[in-house]
């Protein structure tokens, strides 16, 4: 899988890929460079001797050759897609960014740039001379000609005021493809439809080792643990298929403790590797069992789930819940891969799928206001936008990971909703679903907000509103006592020094972390 930068001269692919490369720790082609040492000539050089046919002839032939690499990020030549073959070569294998910027822009960086460009003789200058002019009417005459041709690949990122290293996590997000850093090894995230195919070759990029011990639960097993065990054999890898029963219920010891006999029994050893394919119960505790047995062994989530997918593969945590309460056992063990596939969700209950949203809506909240805005367009258009709204609510919540690993501060703003939510579904005995109390508590803590003035008047109607249209409730239920939502919230792990301390929406992608409310009895029994 290859990510490609495309996108018209001075657009920055060079610049772009090779940061991008490194941030992604892959290795990096710029096409132009391969070309030049296959020809064993500069390109001006090939342009005169070969014309602009024999150029593209050996672009095409240089093209292949990067192929037979299997993975990596690769600049191409501006003009370099403009063939449909090749074209169709690319998308195969990967995806393509293009890279935009202003006529003015791409003119004032071709004007400092030392390379000479071929279709654009008639270098540096200044304007005004012949040559500035020259470079300016070819520079127009080739936009004129590329401008749709530029207009049709899917992935645009206009480059124009942005620092390189911005637009580096901006092309992250399109990829959909990010390196998590921060807490032990880093590992690699990739959000790809159709992706559950691509599993067998990226365990091998990574080097994971077999057999392979490939756990799911009773409902998505049904769905896909014969296709990924399929692609896993056709990988090479040797596959023990292990089924658990769904749900909350089983996501306690009793179950890690069988994960362990049948890792033991089946021949999974230190240099196998564990595949965790389902929602956040199955992750949190194959994760936790991959954790712990023989002090440790590679683990791989493919989560299934939406709330898998934005939440619960991302971050390292791992566990199992306790007779007393959830989450009370676990370990910080970051998996080596995490590939989420948009098309799981064809098949994921539509109460799941609602439920999911509510994570969405807070990644939007916290730092993204596109995904906030699609969230508001409401269905149909997230319907139309999986991969979108997956890649961007995960980029979200990687960006506050990286920043943050070990939930010392930043971290917290990913608490936004939970306070309230977690006592919600607490007190509602668990019947209230997690996404649905998140999204009671979002509304409940913006209006904590506002009544102590950190958020903007009107934010909580708002979001509100979005929540509704997505199915959501949005009003603390009468039926739940407010005094003992207080209490619970006060005995919640996130207490410090005795004070609830809350995560507050201010506005769109801004989120006060750790304040206290000193008359919270008040405020919160009127909301
Ligand atoms: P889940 O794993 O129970 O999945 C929900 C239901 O959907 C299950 O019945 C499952 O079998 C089914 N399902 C999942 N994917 C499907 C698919 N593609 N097609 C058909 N059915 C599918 O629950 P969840 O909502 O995914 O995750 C909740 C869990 O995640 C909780 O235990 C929570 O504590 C944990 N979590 C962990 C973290 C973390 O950082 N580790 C973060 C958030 C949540």
């Amino acid at each position: 899988m290859f990510q490609f930068i495309y996108g018209p001269p001075g657009s920055g692919k060079t610049t772009i890929g090779k940061k991008l490369a490194e941030s992604l720790e892959l290795p990096f082609s710029d096409l132009d460079e391969v070309i030049e040492k296959q020809a064993g000539m500069a390109i001006p050089e090939i342009f005169l001797q070969e014309g602009e046919a024999g150029f593209r002839k050996r672009e095409r032939a240089a093209l292949s050759e990067v192929l037979t690499h299997g993975y990596g990020v690769v600049a191409l030549g501006g003009g370099a897609l403009l063939n449909a073959e090749n074209r169709s070569l690319v998308e195969k294998n990967g995806k393509v960014v293009c890279l935009r910027a202003s006529f003015e822009t791409l003119l004032f960086r071709l004007q400092a740039a030392q390379t000479i460009r071929p279709l654009l003789a008639g270098q540096r200058s200044t304007p005004g001379s012949e040559n500035h002019d020259g470079l300016y009417n070819r520079l127009q005459g080739l936009m004129e000609a590329r401008e749709a041709h530029y207009d049709s690949f899917s992935l645009q990122l206009d480059t124009a005021d942005i620092s390189p290293d911005l637009i580096v996590v901006a092309a992250q997000r399109l990829f959909g493809a990010f390196r998590i850093s921060g807490m032990g090894p880093s590992y690699d995230v990739r959000v790809i439809s159709n992706g559950l195919k691509l599993l067998g070759g990226l365990l091998k990029e990574r080097d994971l080792g077999g057999p392979v011990a490939l756990v799911s639960d009773e409902n998505v097993g049904s769905f896909y643990i014969q296709q990924v065990q399929q692609v896993l054999e056709m990988a090479g890898y040797g596959v023990k298929t292990i089924i658990i029963p769904a749900g909350e219920a089983f996501k306690t010891i009793e179950t890690v403790k069988d994960l362990w006999s049948e890792f033991l029994g089946r021949g999974i050893e230190r240099g196998s590797t564990v595949v965790a394919l389902g929602g956040g119960v199955v992750s949190d505790l194959v994760g936790f069992a991959a954790a712990t047995y023989l002090r440790g062994v590679p683990w791989v989530v493919v989560p299934t789930s939406l709330l898998g997918m934005v939440d619960a593969s991302l971050g390292g945590k791992t566990g199992a819940d306790l007779p007393q309460g959830k989450n009370l056992v676990g370990a910080f063990y970051p998996p080596k891969l995490v590939l989420a596939d948009s098309t799981t969700l064809k098949t994921l209950p539509d109460d799941e799928l609602r439920s999911g949203m509510a994570e969405v809506v807070k990644a939007g909240i916290i730092g993204d206001g596109t995904l906030y805005a699609i969230c508001k367009s409401g269905w149909e258009t997230i319907d139309a936008n999986w991969e979108e709204v997956i890649r961007s609510a995960m980029a979200v919540k990687i960006e506050v990971i990286q920043d943050d690993p070990f939930e010392q501060g930043r971290r917290a703003a990913l608490n936004l909703g939970h306070t309230i939510g977690h006592a919600v579904e607490k007190v509602s005995a668990y019947r209230i679903r997690h996404g649905e109390a998140v999204a009671i508590g979002m509304v409940a803590e913006a209006r904590l907000g506002e009544a102590v003035g950190v958020t903007e008047a009107g934010f909580a109607d708002e979001i509100a509103s979005v929540l509704q249209n997505l199915n959501l409730p949005t009003k603390l239920p009468d039926y739940l006592d407010r005094q003992n939502l207080l209490d619970v919230m006060r005995v919640d792990k996130k207490k410090s020094a005795g004070q609830v301390r809350f995560a507050l929406p201010v506005r769109i992608e801004e989120v006060r972390i750790g304040v206290s409310i000193p008359n919270i009895d008040t405020i919160f029994l009127q909301l």
